[in-house]
């Protein structure tokens, strides 16, 4: 095991969801002796396993994409991510399933994919190749930038930066940016999908998250044997060969300070002394709670609860004592009236004839249900909790509503089939220290992004730095990793560690 010989300086970490996980085993080694305490009783977070009854469901995320930043990680602590956590990847990478009956298979090949946009619409097959060629573009341009950890203003006067701004469109959409390129409203539904992946519409996600398609299209999208619960599961082992204890069932209460300085956190078990403590809890529900509001100056309550929250979601989670061969790993079944569904999401209602996602990984994995049988996931993109509906009393008839709708997109009803469920509203992500039960933190517009994100170092106090979705680059798995990166970048040089062992991040030092 390539650790470095213990240095003294402690790291405790608040949370075991991948983005705190990754932040230990980097964080160990640089050398610190490292805590991880979760209050959950597994690791993972949003990213854990559900079990139930002998299937097994990814609570949120099954999506896996450029796993090429957590390769970098487990790399840096002497291991490799493809032993550790087994992938394949999908071709197509996702099924979307149109009101009408057609159908969009998303498939990495190009010449399938030209061919898939002209069944939709022959005139645009000819955007597509020179699309993807403008998002190579625009990811090259922007990579550096999503790997800067954003202190201050100063980040904006490096040359990266500056470069790439006139590829940043600040006026521009997802939606408005592919009409460049594609006249057919579905065929921009096809290539917008990604911005889901932020919880956003793509009327109002900001037109850098096309690099999204270029990170799906030209890297893949993953599936880890055993859904990507694998990944935290695997990240644990890891940090319990490193000598790291993730101590489970344990919440934090609040943060101990010497002034403005951190220096340390406490439980009902008792306290933990620390150099650096690393706050991967949810942004929102974790300041509120652990540090007073007299020494956040620039987070405070109030401008906290000013902020825009990403939606929320309604889940079902299915045991089936059937296969369903003819339904895709991933399917998106698109509402027709795609408009009106964003505009009820982010008005915080529960959407009327809403667009279901649907994941059937047991057709590529049958490591997830026992066999004859499959794990069915879906989800609902719903509002938040800001507008206050009441989940609880509308949450059986949501569920038929939901089922009837499957029913009508897949061709037949899958409830005789229902062994055995789980359902999550928008109340069990708050219940589970989510604020607003927003699954998706903070909202990805410009007025949030970068130095306006909360900072990987957090600017409020010192000692504190924060990883996870709720901070810089933003949600979603490989930007987490990359957070853990930044972050343990920027505590590791200022408590004394070996910076060197966190890997590379193209970390100016014009930009801290
Ligand atoms: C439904 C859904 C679908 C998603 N789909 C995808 C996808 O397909 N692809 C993708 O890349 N991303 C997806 N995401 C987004 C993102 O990858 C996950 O939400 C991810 O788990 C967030 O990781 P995190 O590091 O921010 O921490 P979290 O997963 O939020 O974990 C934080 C941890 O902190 C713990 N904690 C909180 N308070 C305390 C305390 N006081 N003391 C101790 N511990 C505490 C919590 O129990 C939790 O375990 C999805 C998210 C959701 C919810």
């Amino acid at each position: 095991m390539r650790t470095r010989p213990r240095s003294g300086r402690r790291v405790v970490v608040i949370g075991a969801g991948p983005g705190g996980l990754a932040t230990a085993m980097l964080a160990r080694a640089a050398g610190a002796e490292v805590t991880v305490i979760e209050r959950g009783d597994r690791v993972g977070g949003r990213t854990a396993g559900i079990e139930q009854d002998g299937y097994v469901f990814d609570t949120g995320p099954t999506f896996f994409l450029y796993p090429e930043i957590l390769r970098e990680i487990f790399a840096a602590c002497g291991r490799d991510l493809d032993i550790e956590v087994p992938m394949v990847r999908l071709d197509p990478m996702y099924r979307l399933l149109f009101e009408d009956g057609r159908r969009f298979d998303a498939s990495a090949d190009m010449e399938r994919l030209k061919a898939e946009v002209a069944r939709i619409d022959p005139a645009d097959a000819a955007g597509v190749e020179p699309y993807f060629a403008d998002n190579l573009r625009k990811f090259e341009a922007f990579r550096p930038i999503l790997q800067k950890p954003f202190q201050n203003l100063g980040a904006f006067a490096d040359p990266a930066m500056l470069k790439s701004l006139p590829m940043l469109r600040p006026w521009a959409t997802v939606d408005s940016d592919l009409s460049r390129w594609f006249k057919n409203p579905l065929v921009r539904l096809a290539f917008s999908f990604q911005s889901k992946y932020l919880g956003m519409s793509p009327f109002k996600c900001p037109s850098l998250f096309t690099i999204l398609a270029h990170i799906e299209y030209a890297h893949g999208v993953w599936h880890p044997i055993g859904g990507c619960n694998a990944i935290p599961r695997a990240m644990a082992r890891v940090l319990a060969d490193m000598g790291v204890e993730v101590r489970l069932s344990e919440a934090v209460e609040d943060m101990q300070f010497e002034g403005r300085r951190a220096t340390g956190v406490r439980t009902a078990q008792g306290t933990y002394p620390a150099d650096a403590v690393v706050v991967n809890a949810d942004f929102a529900h974790a300041m509120k709670r652990l540090v007073p509001n007299r020494l956040r100056r620039r987070w405070t309550d109030e401008r906290i609860d000013g902020k825009s929250f990403s939606c929320s979601t309604f889940m079902l989670y299915l045991g089936l004592d059937t296969t369903l061969p003819g339904l895709a790993h991933h399917t998106i079944c698109l509402s027709r009236e795609y408009d009106r569904n964003i505009r009820e999401i982010e008005e915080g209602k529960a959407p009327t004839d809403p667009s279901i996602y649907v994941q059937n990984a047991s057709v590529s994995d049958p490591t997830l249900a026992p066999p004859g049988h499959s794990a069915l996931y879906v989800l609902v993109p719903v509002g938040n909790l800001r507008a206050g509906v009441d989940w609880q009393a509308l949450a059986p008839s949501y569920r038929s509503m939901v089922l009837d709708r499957l029913a009508m997109f897949l061709g037949h009803d899958i409830r005789p089939h229902i062994r055995t469920e789980r359902m999550l509203t928008p109340n069990d992500w708050e219940e589970m220290g989510i604020h607003l039960g927003a699954t998706f933190n903070l909202a990805h517009n410009l007025g949030q992004m970068l130095h306006r994100r909360p900072r990987n170092r957090f600017e409020d106090v010192d000692g504190v730095y924060l990883t996870g979705g709720g901070t810089h680059p933003g949600s979603g798995l490989p930007t987490i990793f990359e957070s853990a990166r930044i972050a343990t970048k920027l505590l590791a040089r200022d408590i004394g560690l070996d910076a060197s062992r966190v890997p590379e991040s193209a970390l100016a030092e014009a930009a801290e």
